[in-house]
């Protein structure tokens, strides 16, 4: 049988160490003087990655459900107490709005880039809990969708985050004692994808993990920007090179460029949804900023279930 618990606990411990390591390896970018620093590491901090999924996981605890608004409050009251973690200008930008204009998250969100909305990674590097609760939900699509327009109103913006979401679901649901289903788990996500940009990454996503190309390749021909159809896929490709080993998914997804943290975060979300807490190294998980807390809502988000 799956541990169930023990997924939800890999999903949330994993991205926030992915989100902390990887923040790391901007200024340790080789894999030896990085194993050095985190030895060396009291502490793994992480960033506005983690914050917001853990904004998340406290919503859907309190509201039993995906409420737009109460999410919206949750981000903006974290955020005014932590807003060192990092943040990108499109939060703060959107919380203020909201404050001053007395309109909503979502139609805030909706005026930001001139009025198409963002497709950057943001709403993918939180969505763990939405993966996670709603895993086994008919309208998981729907979930993140919503869970996304808060910040994100661009299409590529929330496919990219739903996208994200139904790689954790999946990863919930597979026994790591048994091979990886590699073909099976990436035309799942080629059909999910809604939009062209994120179809045509994970296409392109299936023949780099046929081919066996260098991560390099890879990231170099998915693209490194922080946009979550460049960065998603790479994630992903992490993962998929990797399914077995936590560890050597997270040096993939941190090692080669890009917005570090953020693809950290993305990669170890799936990777500790699939290998569960007890492949995650010990050593790491003792050194990672507020973890008693973040395996709280872990273990309260596997105890409750979607109303149907
Ligand atoms: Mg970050």
């Amino acid at each position: 049988m799956i541990d169930i618990k023990s997924k939800y606990l890999g999903g949330m411990i994993g991205s926030a160490l992915g989100d902390a390591i990887g923040e790391l390896a901007f200024h340790h970018p080789e894999k030896d003087k990085l194993y050095i620093h985190l030895a060396q590491l009291k502490q793994f901090r992480y960033t506005d990655d983690t914050a917001m999924s853990i904004g998340l996981a406290e919503s859907i605890i309190e509201k039993g459900c995906l409420d737009q608004q109460d999410l919206g409050n949750t981000f903006r009251s974290n955020f005014l107490s932590e807003s060192w973690r990092g943040y990108a200008s499109g939060p703060p930008t959107i919380f203020s709005m909201v404050e001053q204009l007395g309109i909503t998250y979502a139609e805030a969100a909706r005026t930001l880039f001139g009025g198409v909305g963002s497709f950057g990674n943001g709403a993918a590097m939180r969505i763990v809990p939405v993966g996670l609760f709603f895993h086994d939900s008919p309208d998981l699509y729907e979930m993140a969708h919503m869970s996304a327009a808060v910040t994100h109103a661009h299409p590529v913006g929330i496919d990219g985050a739903a996208v994200q979401a139904k790689a954790i679901a999946l990863a919930v649901k597979l026994d790591p004692r048994e091979a990886f289903p590699r073909e099976v788990f990436i035309d799942t996500l080629i059909g999910f994808a809604d939009t062209p940009e994120m179809k045509e990454k994970m296409v392109l996503v299936q023949e780099l993990i046929k081919a066996n190309t260098t991560p390099s390749f890879a990231a170099e021909q998915l693209g490194q920007t922080v946009a979550v159809h460049e960065s998603m896929p790479f994630a992903l490709f992490s993962f998929l090179r990797h399914p077995k080993s936590f560890e050597d998914c997270l040096f993939c997804a941190i090692l080669h460029g890009g917005d570090r943290d953020t693809l950290g975060a993305m990669a170890c979300a799936i990777s500790g949804a699939y290998v569960g807490i007890k492949a995650i190294p010990e050593s790491w998980i003792e050194k990672l900023e507020n973890r008693s807390y973040i395996e709280d809502l872990a273990v309260r988000l596997s105890e409750i279930t979607p109303a149907s």
